[in-house]
């Protein structure tokens, strides 16, 4: 059987970052920049007051209280400003430009708030509530690297510093397609011998979480043409594909049945529990990735976490491996077989326990719910005892 690392970079040496487009800012969530970002002025780009107040010189408040005249009011976006003289006030609002003459701003809370004449009561130092022209990032400054991914505040930088399109790598566009003849879509009433199709929500729902784009395309029967049909409309949209169902020993098997012919993907066992049979390959012109998954909803979700989120990573642009674990205590012991690396469905407590969930079968969607963690027993180990530190992968 192969190894799961030896099945893990075989897929990471297949796979390719996708390349770079211009993306408007409003396709850009989730992205990957492939430039560097900088700002063609400084920010903020004058300066300007910080709060609603006066702008006065603060030579004129010696003596508190003290009344000023006001000569003019100032809103953000003020294009026209007087100067201050001595002896001055002029009424200003967050963000208005700070009007030659003025060293200072006093709030309105430490006035009467007059519009003709202002009393002063609480003397403001120089320099007093103004943002400085540049003090955010300066002219030419990078604000974000090559490499970073676009989230709500970076895509706020990128539009903070006039950019409307930035060359980024998307996110990847995932079709998923689920395969048996006893799915039914939940809503619709079963009859004997029908479960309702999960698992196409929960790749779906993963693909998401992991930054791509998912399209569920729904479950197609175990005809192997049908799915090969189905396959043939979504190729040409789809940046990686993921199949459910399919790939075991039986008959009936689809998706090995319509791809091994092909000769581009391959059929194999990986030595782990749940999940042994893996299917990984490329198809069409654009050598387009497809991940061939077990059936059994916990199998389909762990191939998930270990080969396609690694597999999504690469395409992003971003470092790429085995998921990242942490060290636990197992709360009891745990049994595993020998020559396969279990996944052991666990809930990891603050107290740095780990404790296996009952319903440890393949099949047993709702442990899998009531779980926070994998618990990681390696290939030559078939028991642990409680107590033992042992990798956790949380979910
Ligand atoms: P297969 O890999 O097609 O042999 O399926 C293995 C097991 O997983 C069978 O019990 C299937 O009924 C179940 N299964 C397959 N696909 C799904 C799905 N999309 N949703 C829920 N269960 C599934
Ligand atoms: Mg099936």
């Amino acid at each position: 059987m192969k190894s799961v690392d030896a099945h893990l970079a075989d897929i990471l040496a297949t796979v390719r970052p996708l390349a770079p487009l211009e993306l408007d800012l409003e396709q850009v969530l989730g992205a990957t920049l492939a430039e560097d970002v900088s700002s063609p002025v400084p920010l903020p780009p004058f300066d300007n007051s910080a709060m609603d107040g006066y702008a006065v010189r603060a030579d004129d408040l010696s003596e508190i209280p003290v009344t000023l005249p006001v000569i003019d009011d100032v809103a953000a976006g003020s294009t026209e400003l007087r100067a201050v003289g001595p002896g001055h006030a002029v009424r200003i609002m967050t963000g208005a430009p700070l009007p030659a003459g003025a060293d200072t701003v006093v709030p309105v809370e430490w006035t009467d708030g007059g519009t003709v004449s202002v009393r002063i009561d609480r003397r403001a130092e120089a320099g007093n509530a103004i943002r400085r022209a540049g003090e955010d990032v300066g002219a030419g400054d990078v604000v974000l690297e090559a490499g970073t991914v676009i989230r709500p505040a970076q895509l706020g930088i990128v539009a903070g510093v006039g950019r409307r399109r930035v060359k980024a790598r998307p996110r990847p566009r995932v079709v998923i397609i689920s395969t048996g003849a006893e799915l039914v879509e939940p809503g619709s009433p079963l009859t004997t011998g029908q479960i309702w199709e999960s698992n196409s929500y929960t790749l779906t729902a993963a693909v998401r979480e992991a930054g791509a784009e998912g399209y569920r395309v729904g479950s197609v029967t175990d005809d192997p043409a049908v799915l090969l049909d189905r396959l043939d409309t979504h190729l040409v949209r789809a940046d990686a594909i993921i199949t459910s169902g399919g790939v075991s020993m039986g008959a009936y098997e689809p998706v090995k049945e319509a791809l091994s012919p092909l000769g581009t993907v391959r059929f194999e066992k990986v030595a782990m529990q749940p999940g042994m049979p893996q299917g990984f390959g490329v198809l069409g012109d654009d050598q387009v990735p497809i991940f061939a998954l077990p059936g059994n909803p916990v199998s389909s979700f762990v191939s998930f976490v270990l080969f396609v989120r690694p597999a999504l990573d690469k395409m992003r642009g971003l470092p790429s491996g085995l998921p990242s674990s942490v060290t636990a205590r197992a709360a009891g012991p745990l049994r595993s077989p020998s020559g396969r690396r279990s996944f052991l469905r666990g809930v990891l407590a603050p107290d740095g326990t780990v404790a296996p969930v009952h319903g440890q079968g393949s099949h047993q969607l709702a442990a899998l719910a009531a779980a926070n963690a994998l618990i990681v027993v390696p290939e030559d180990v078939t028991e642990v005892a409680a107590g033992a530190a042992v990798e956790v992968i949380k979910l």
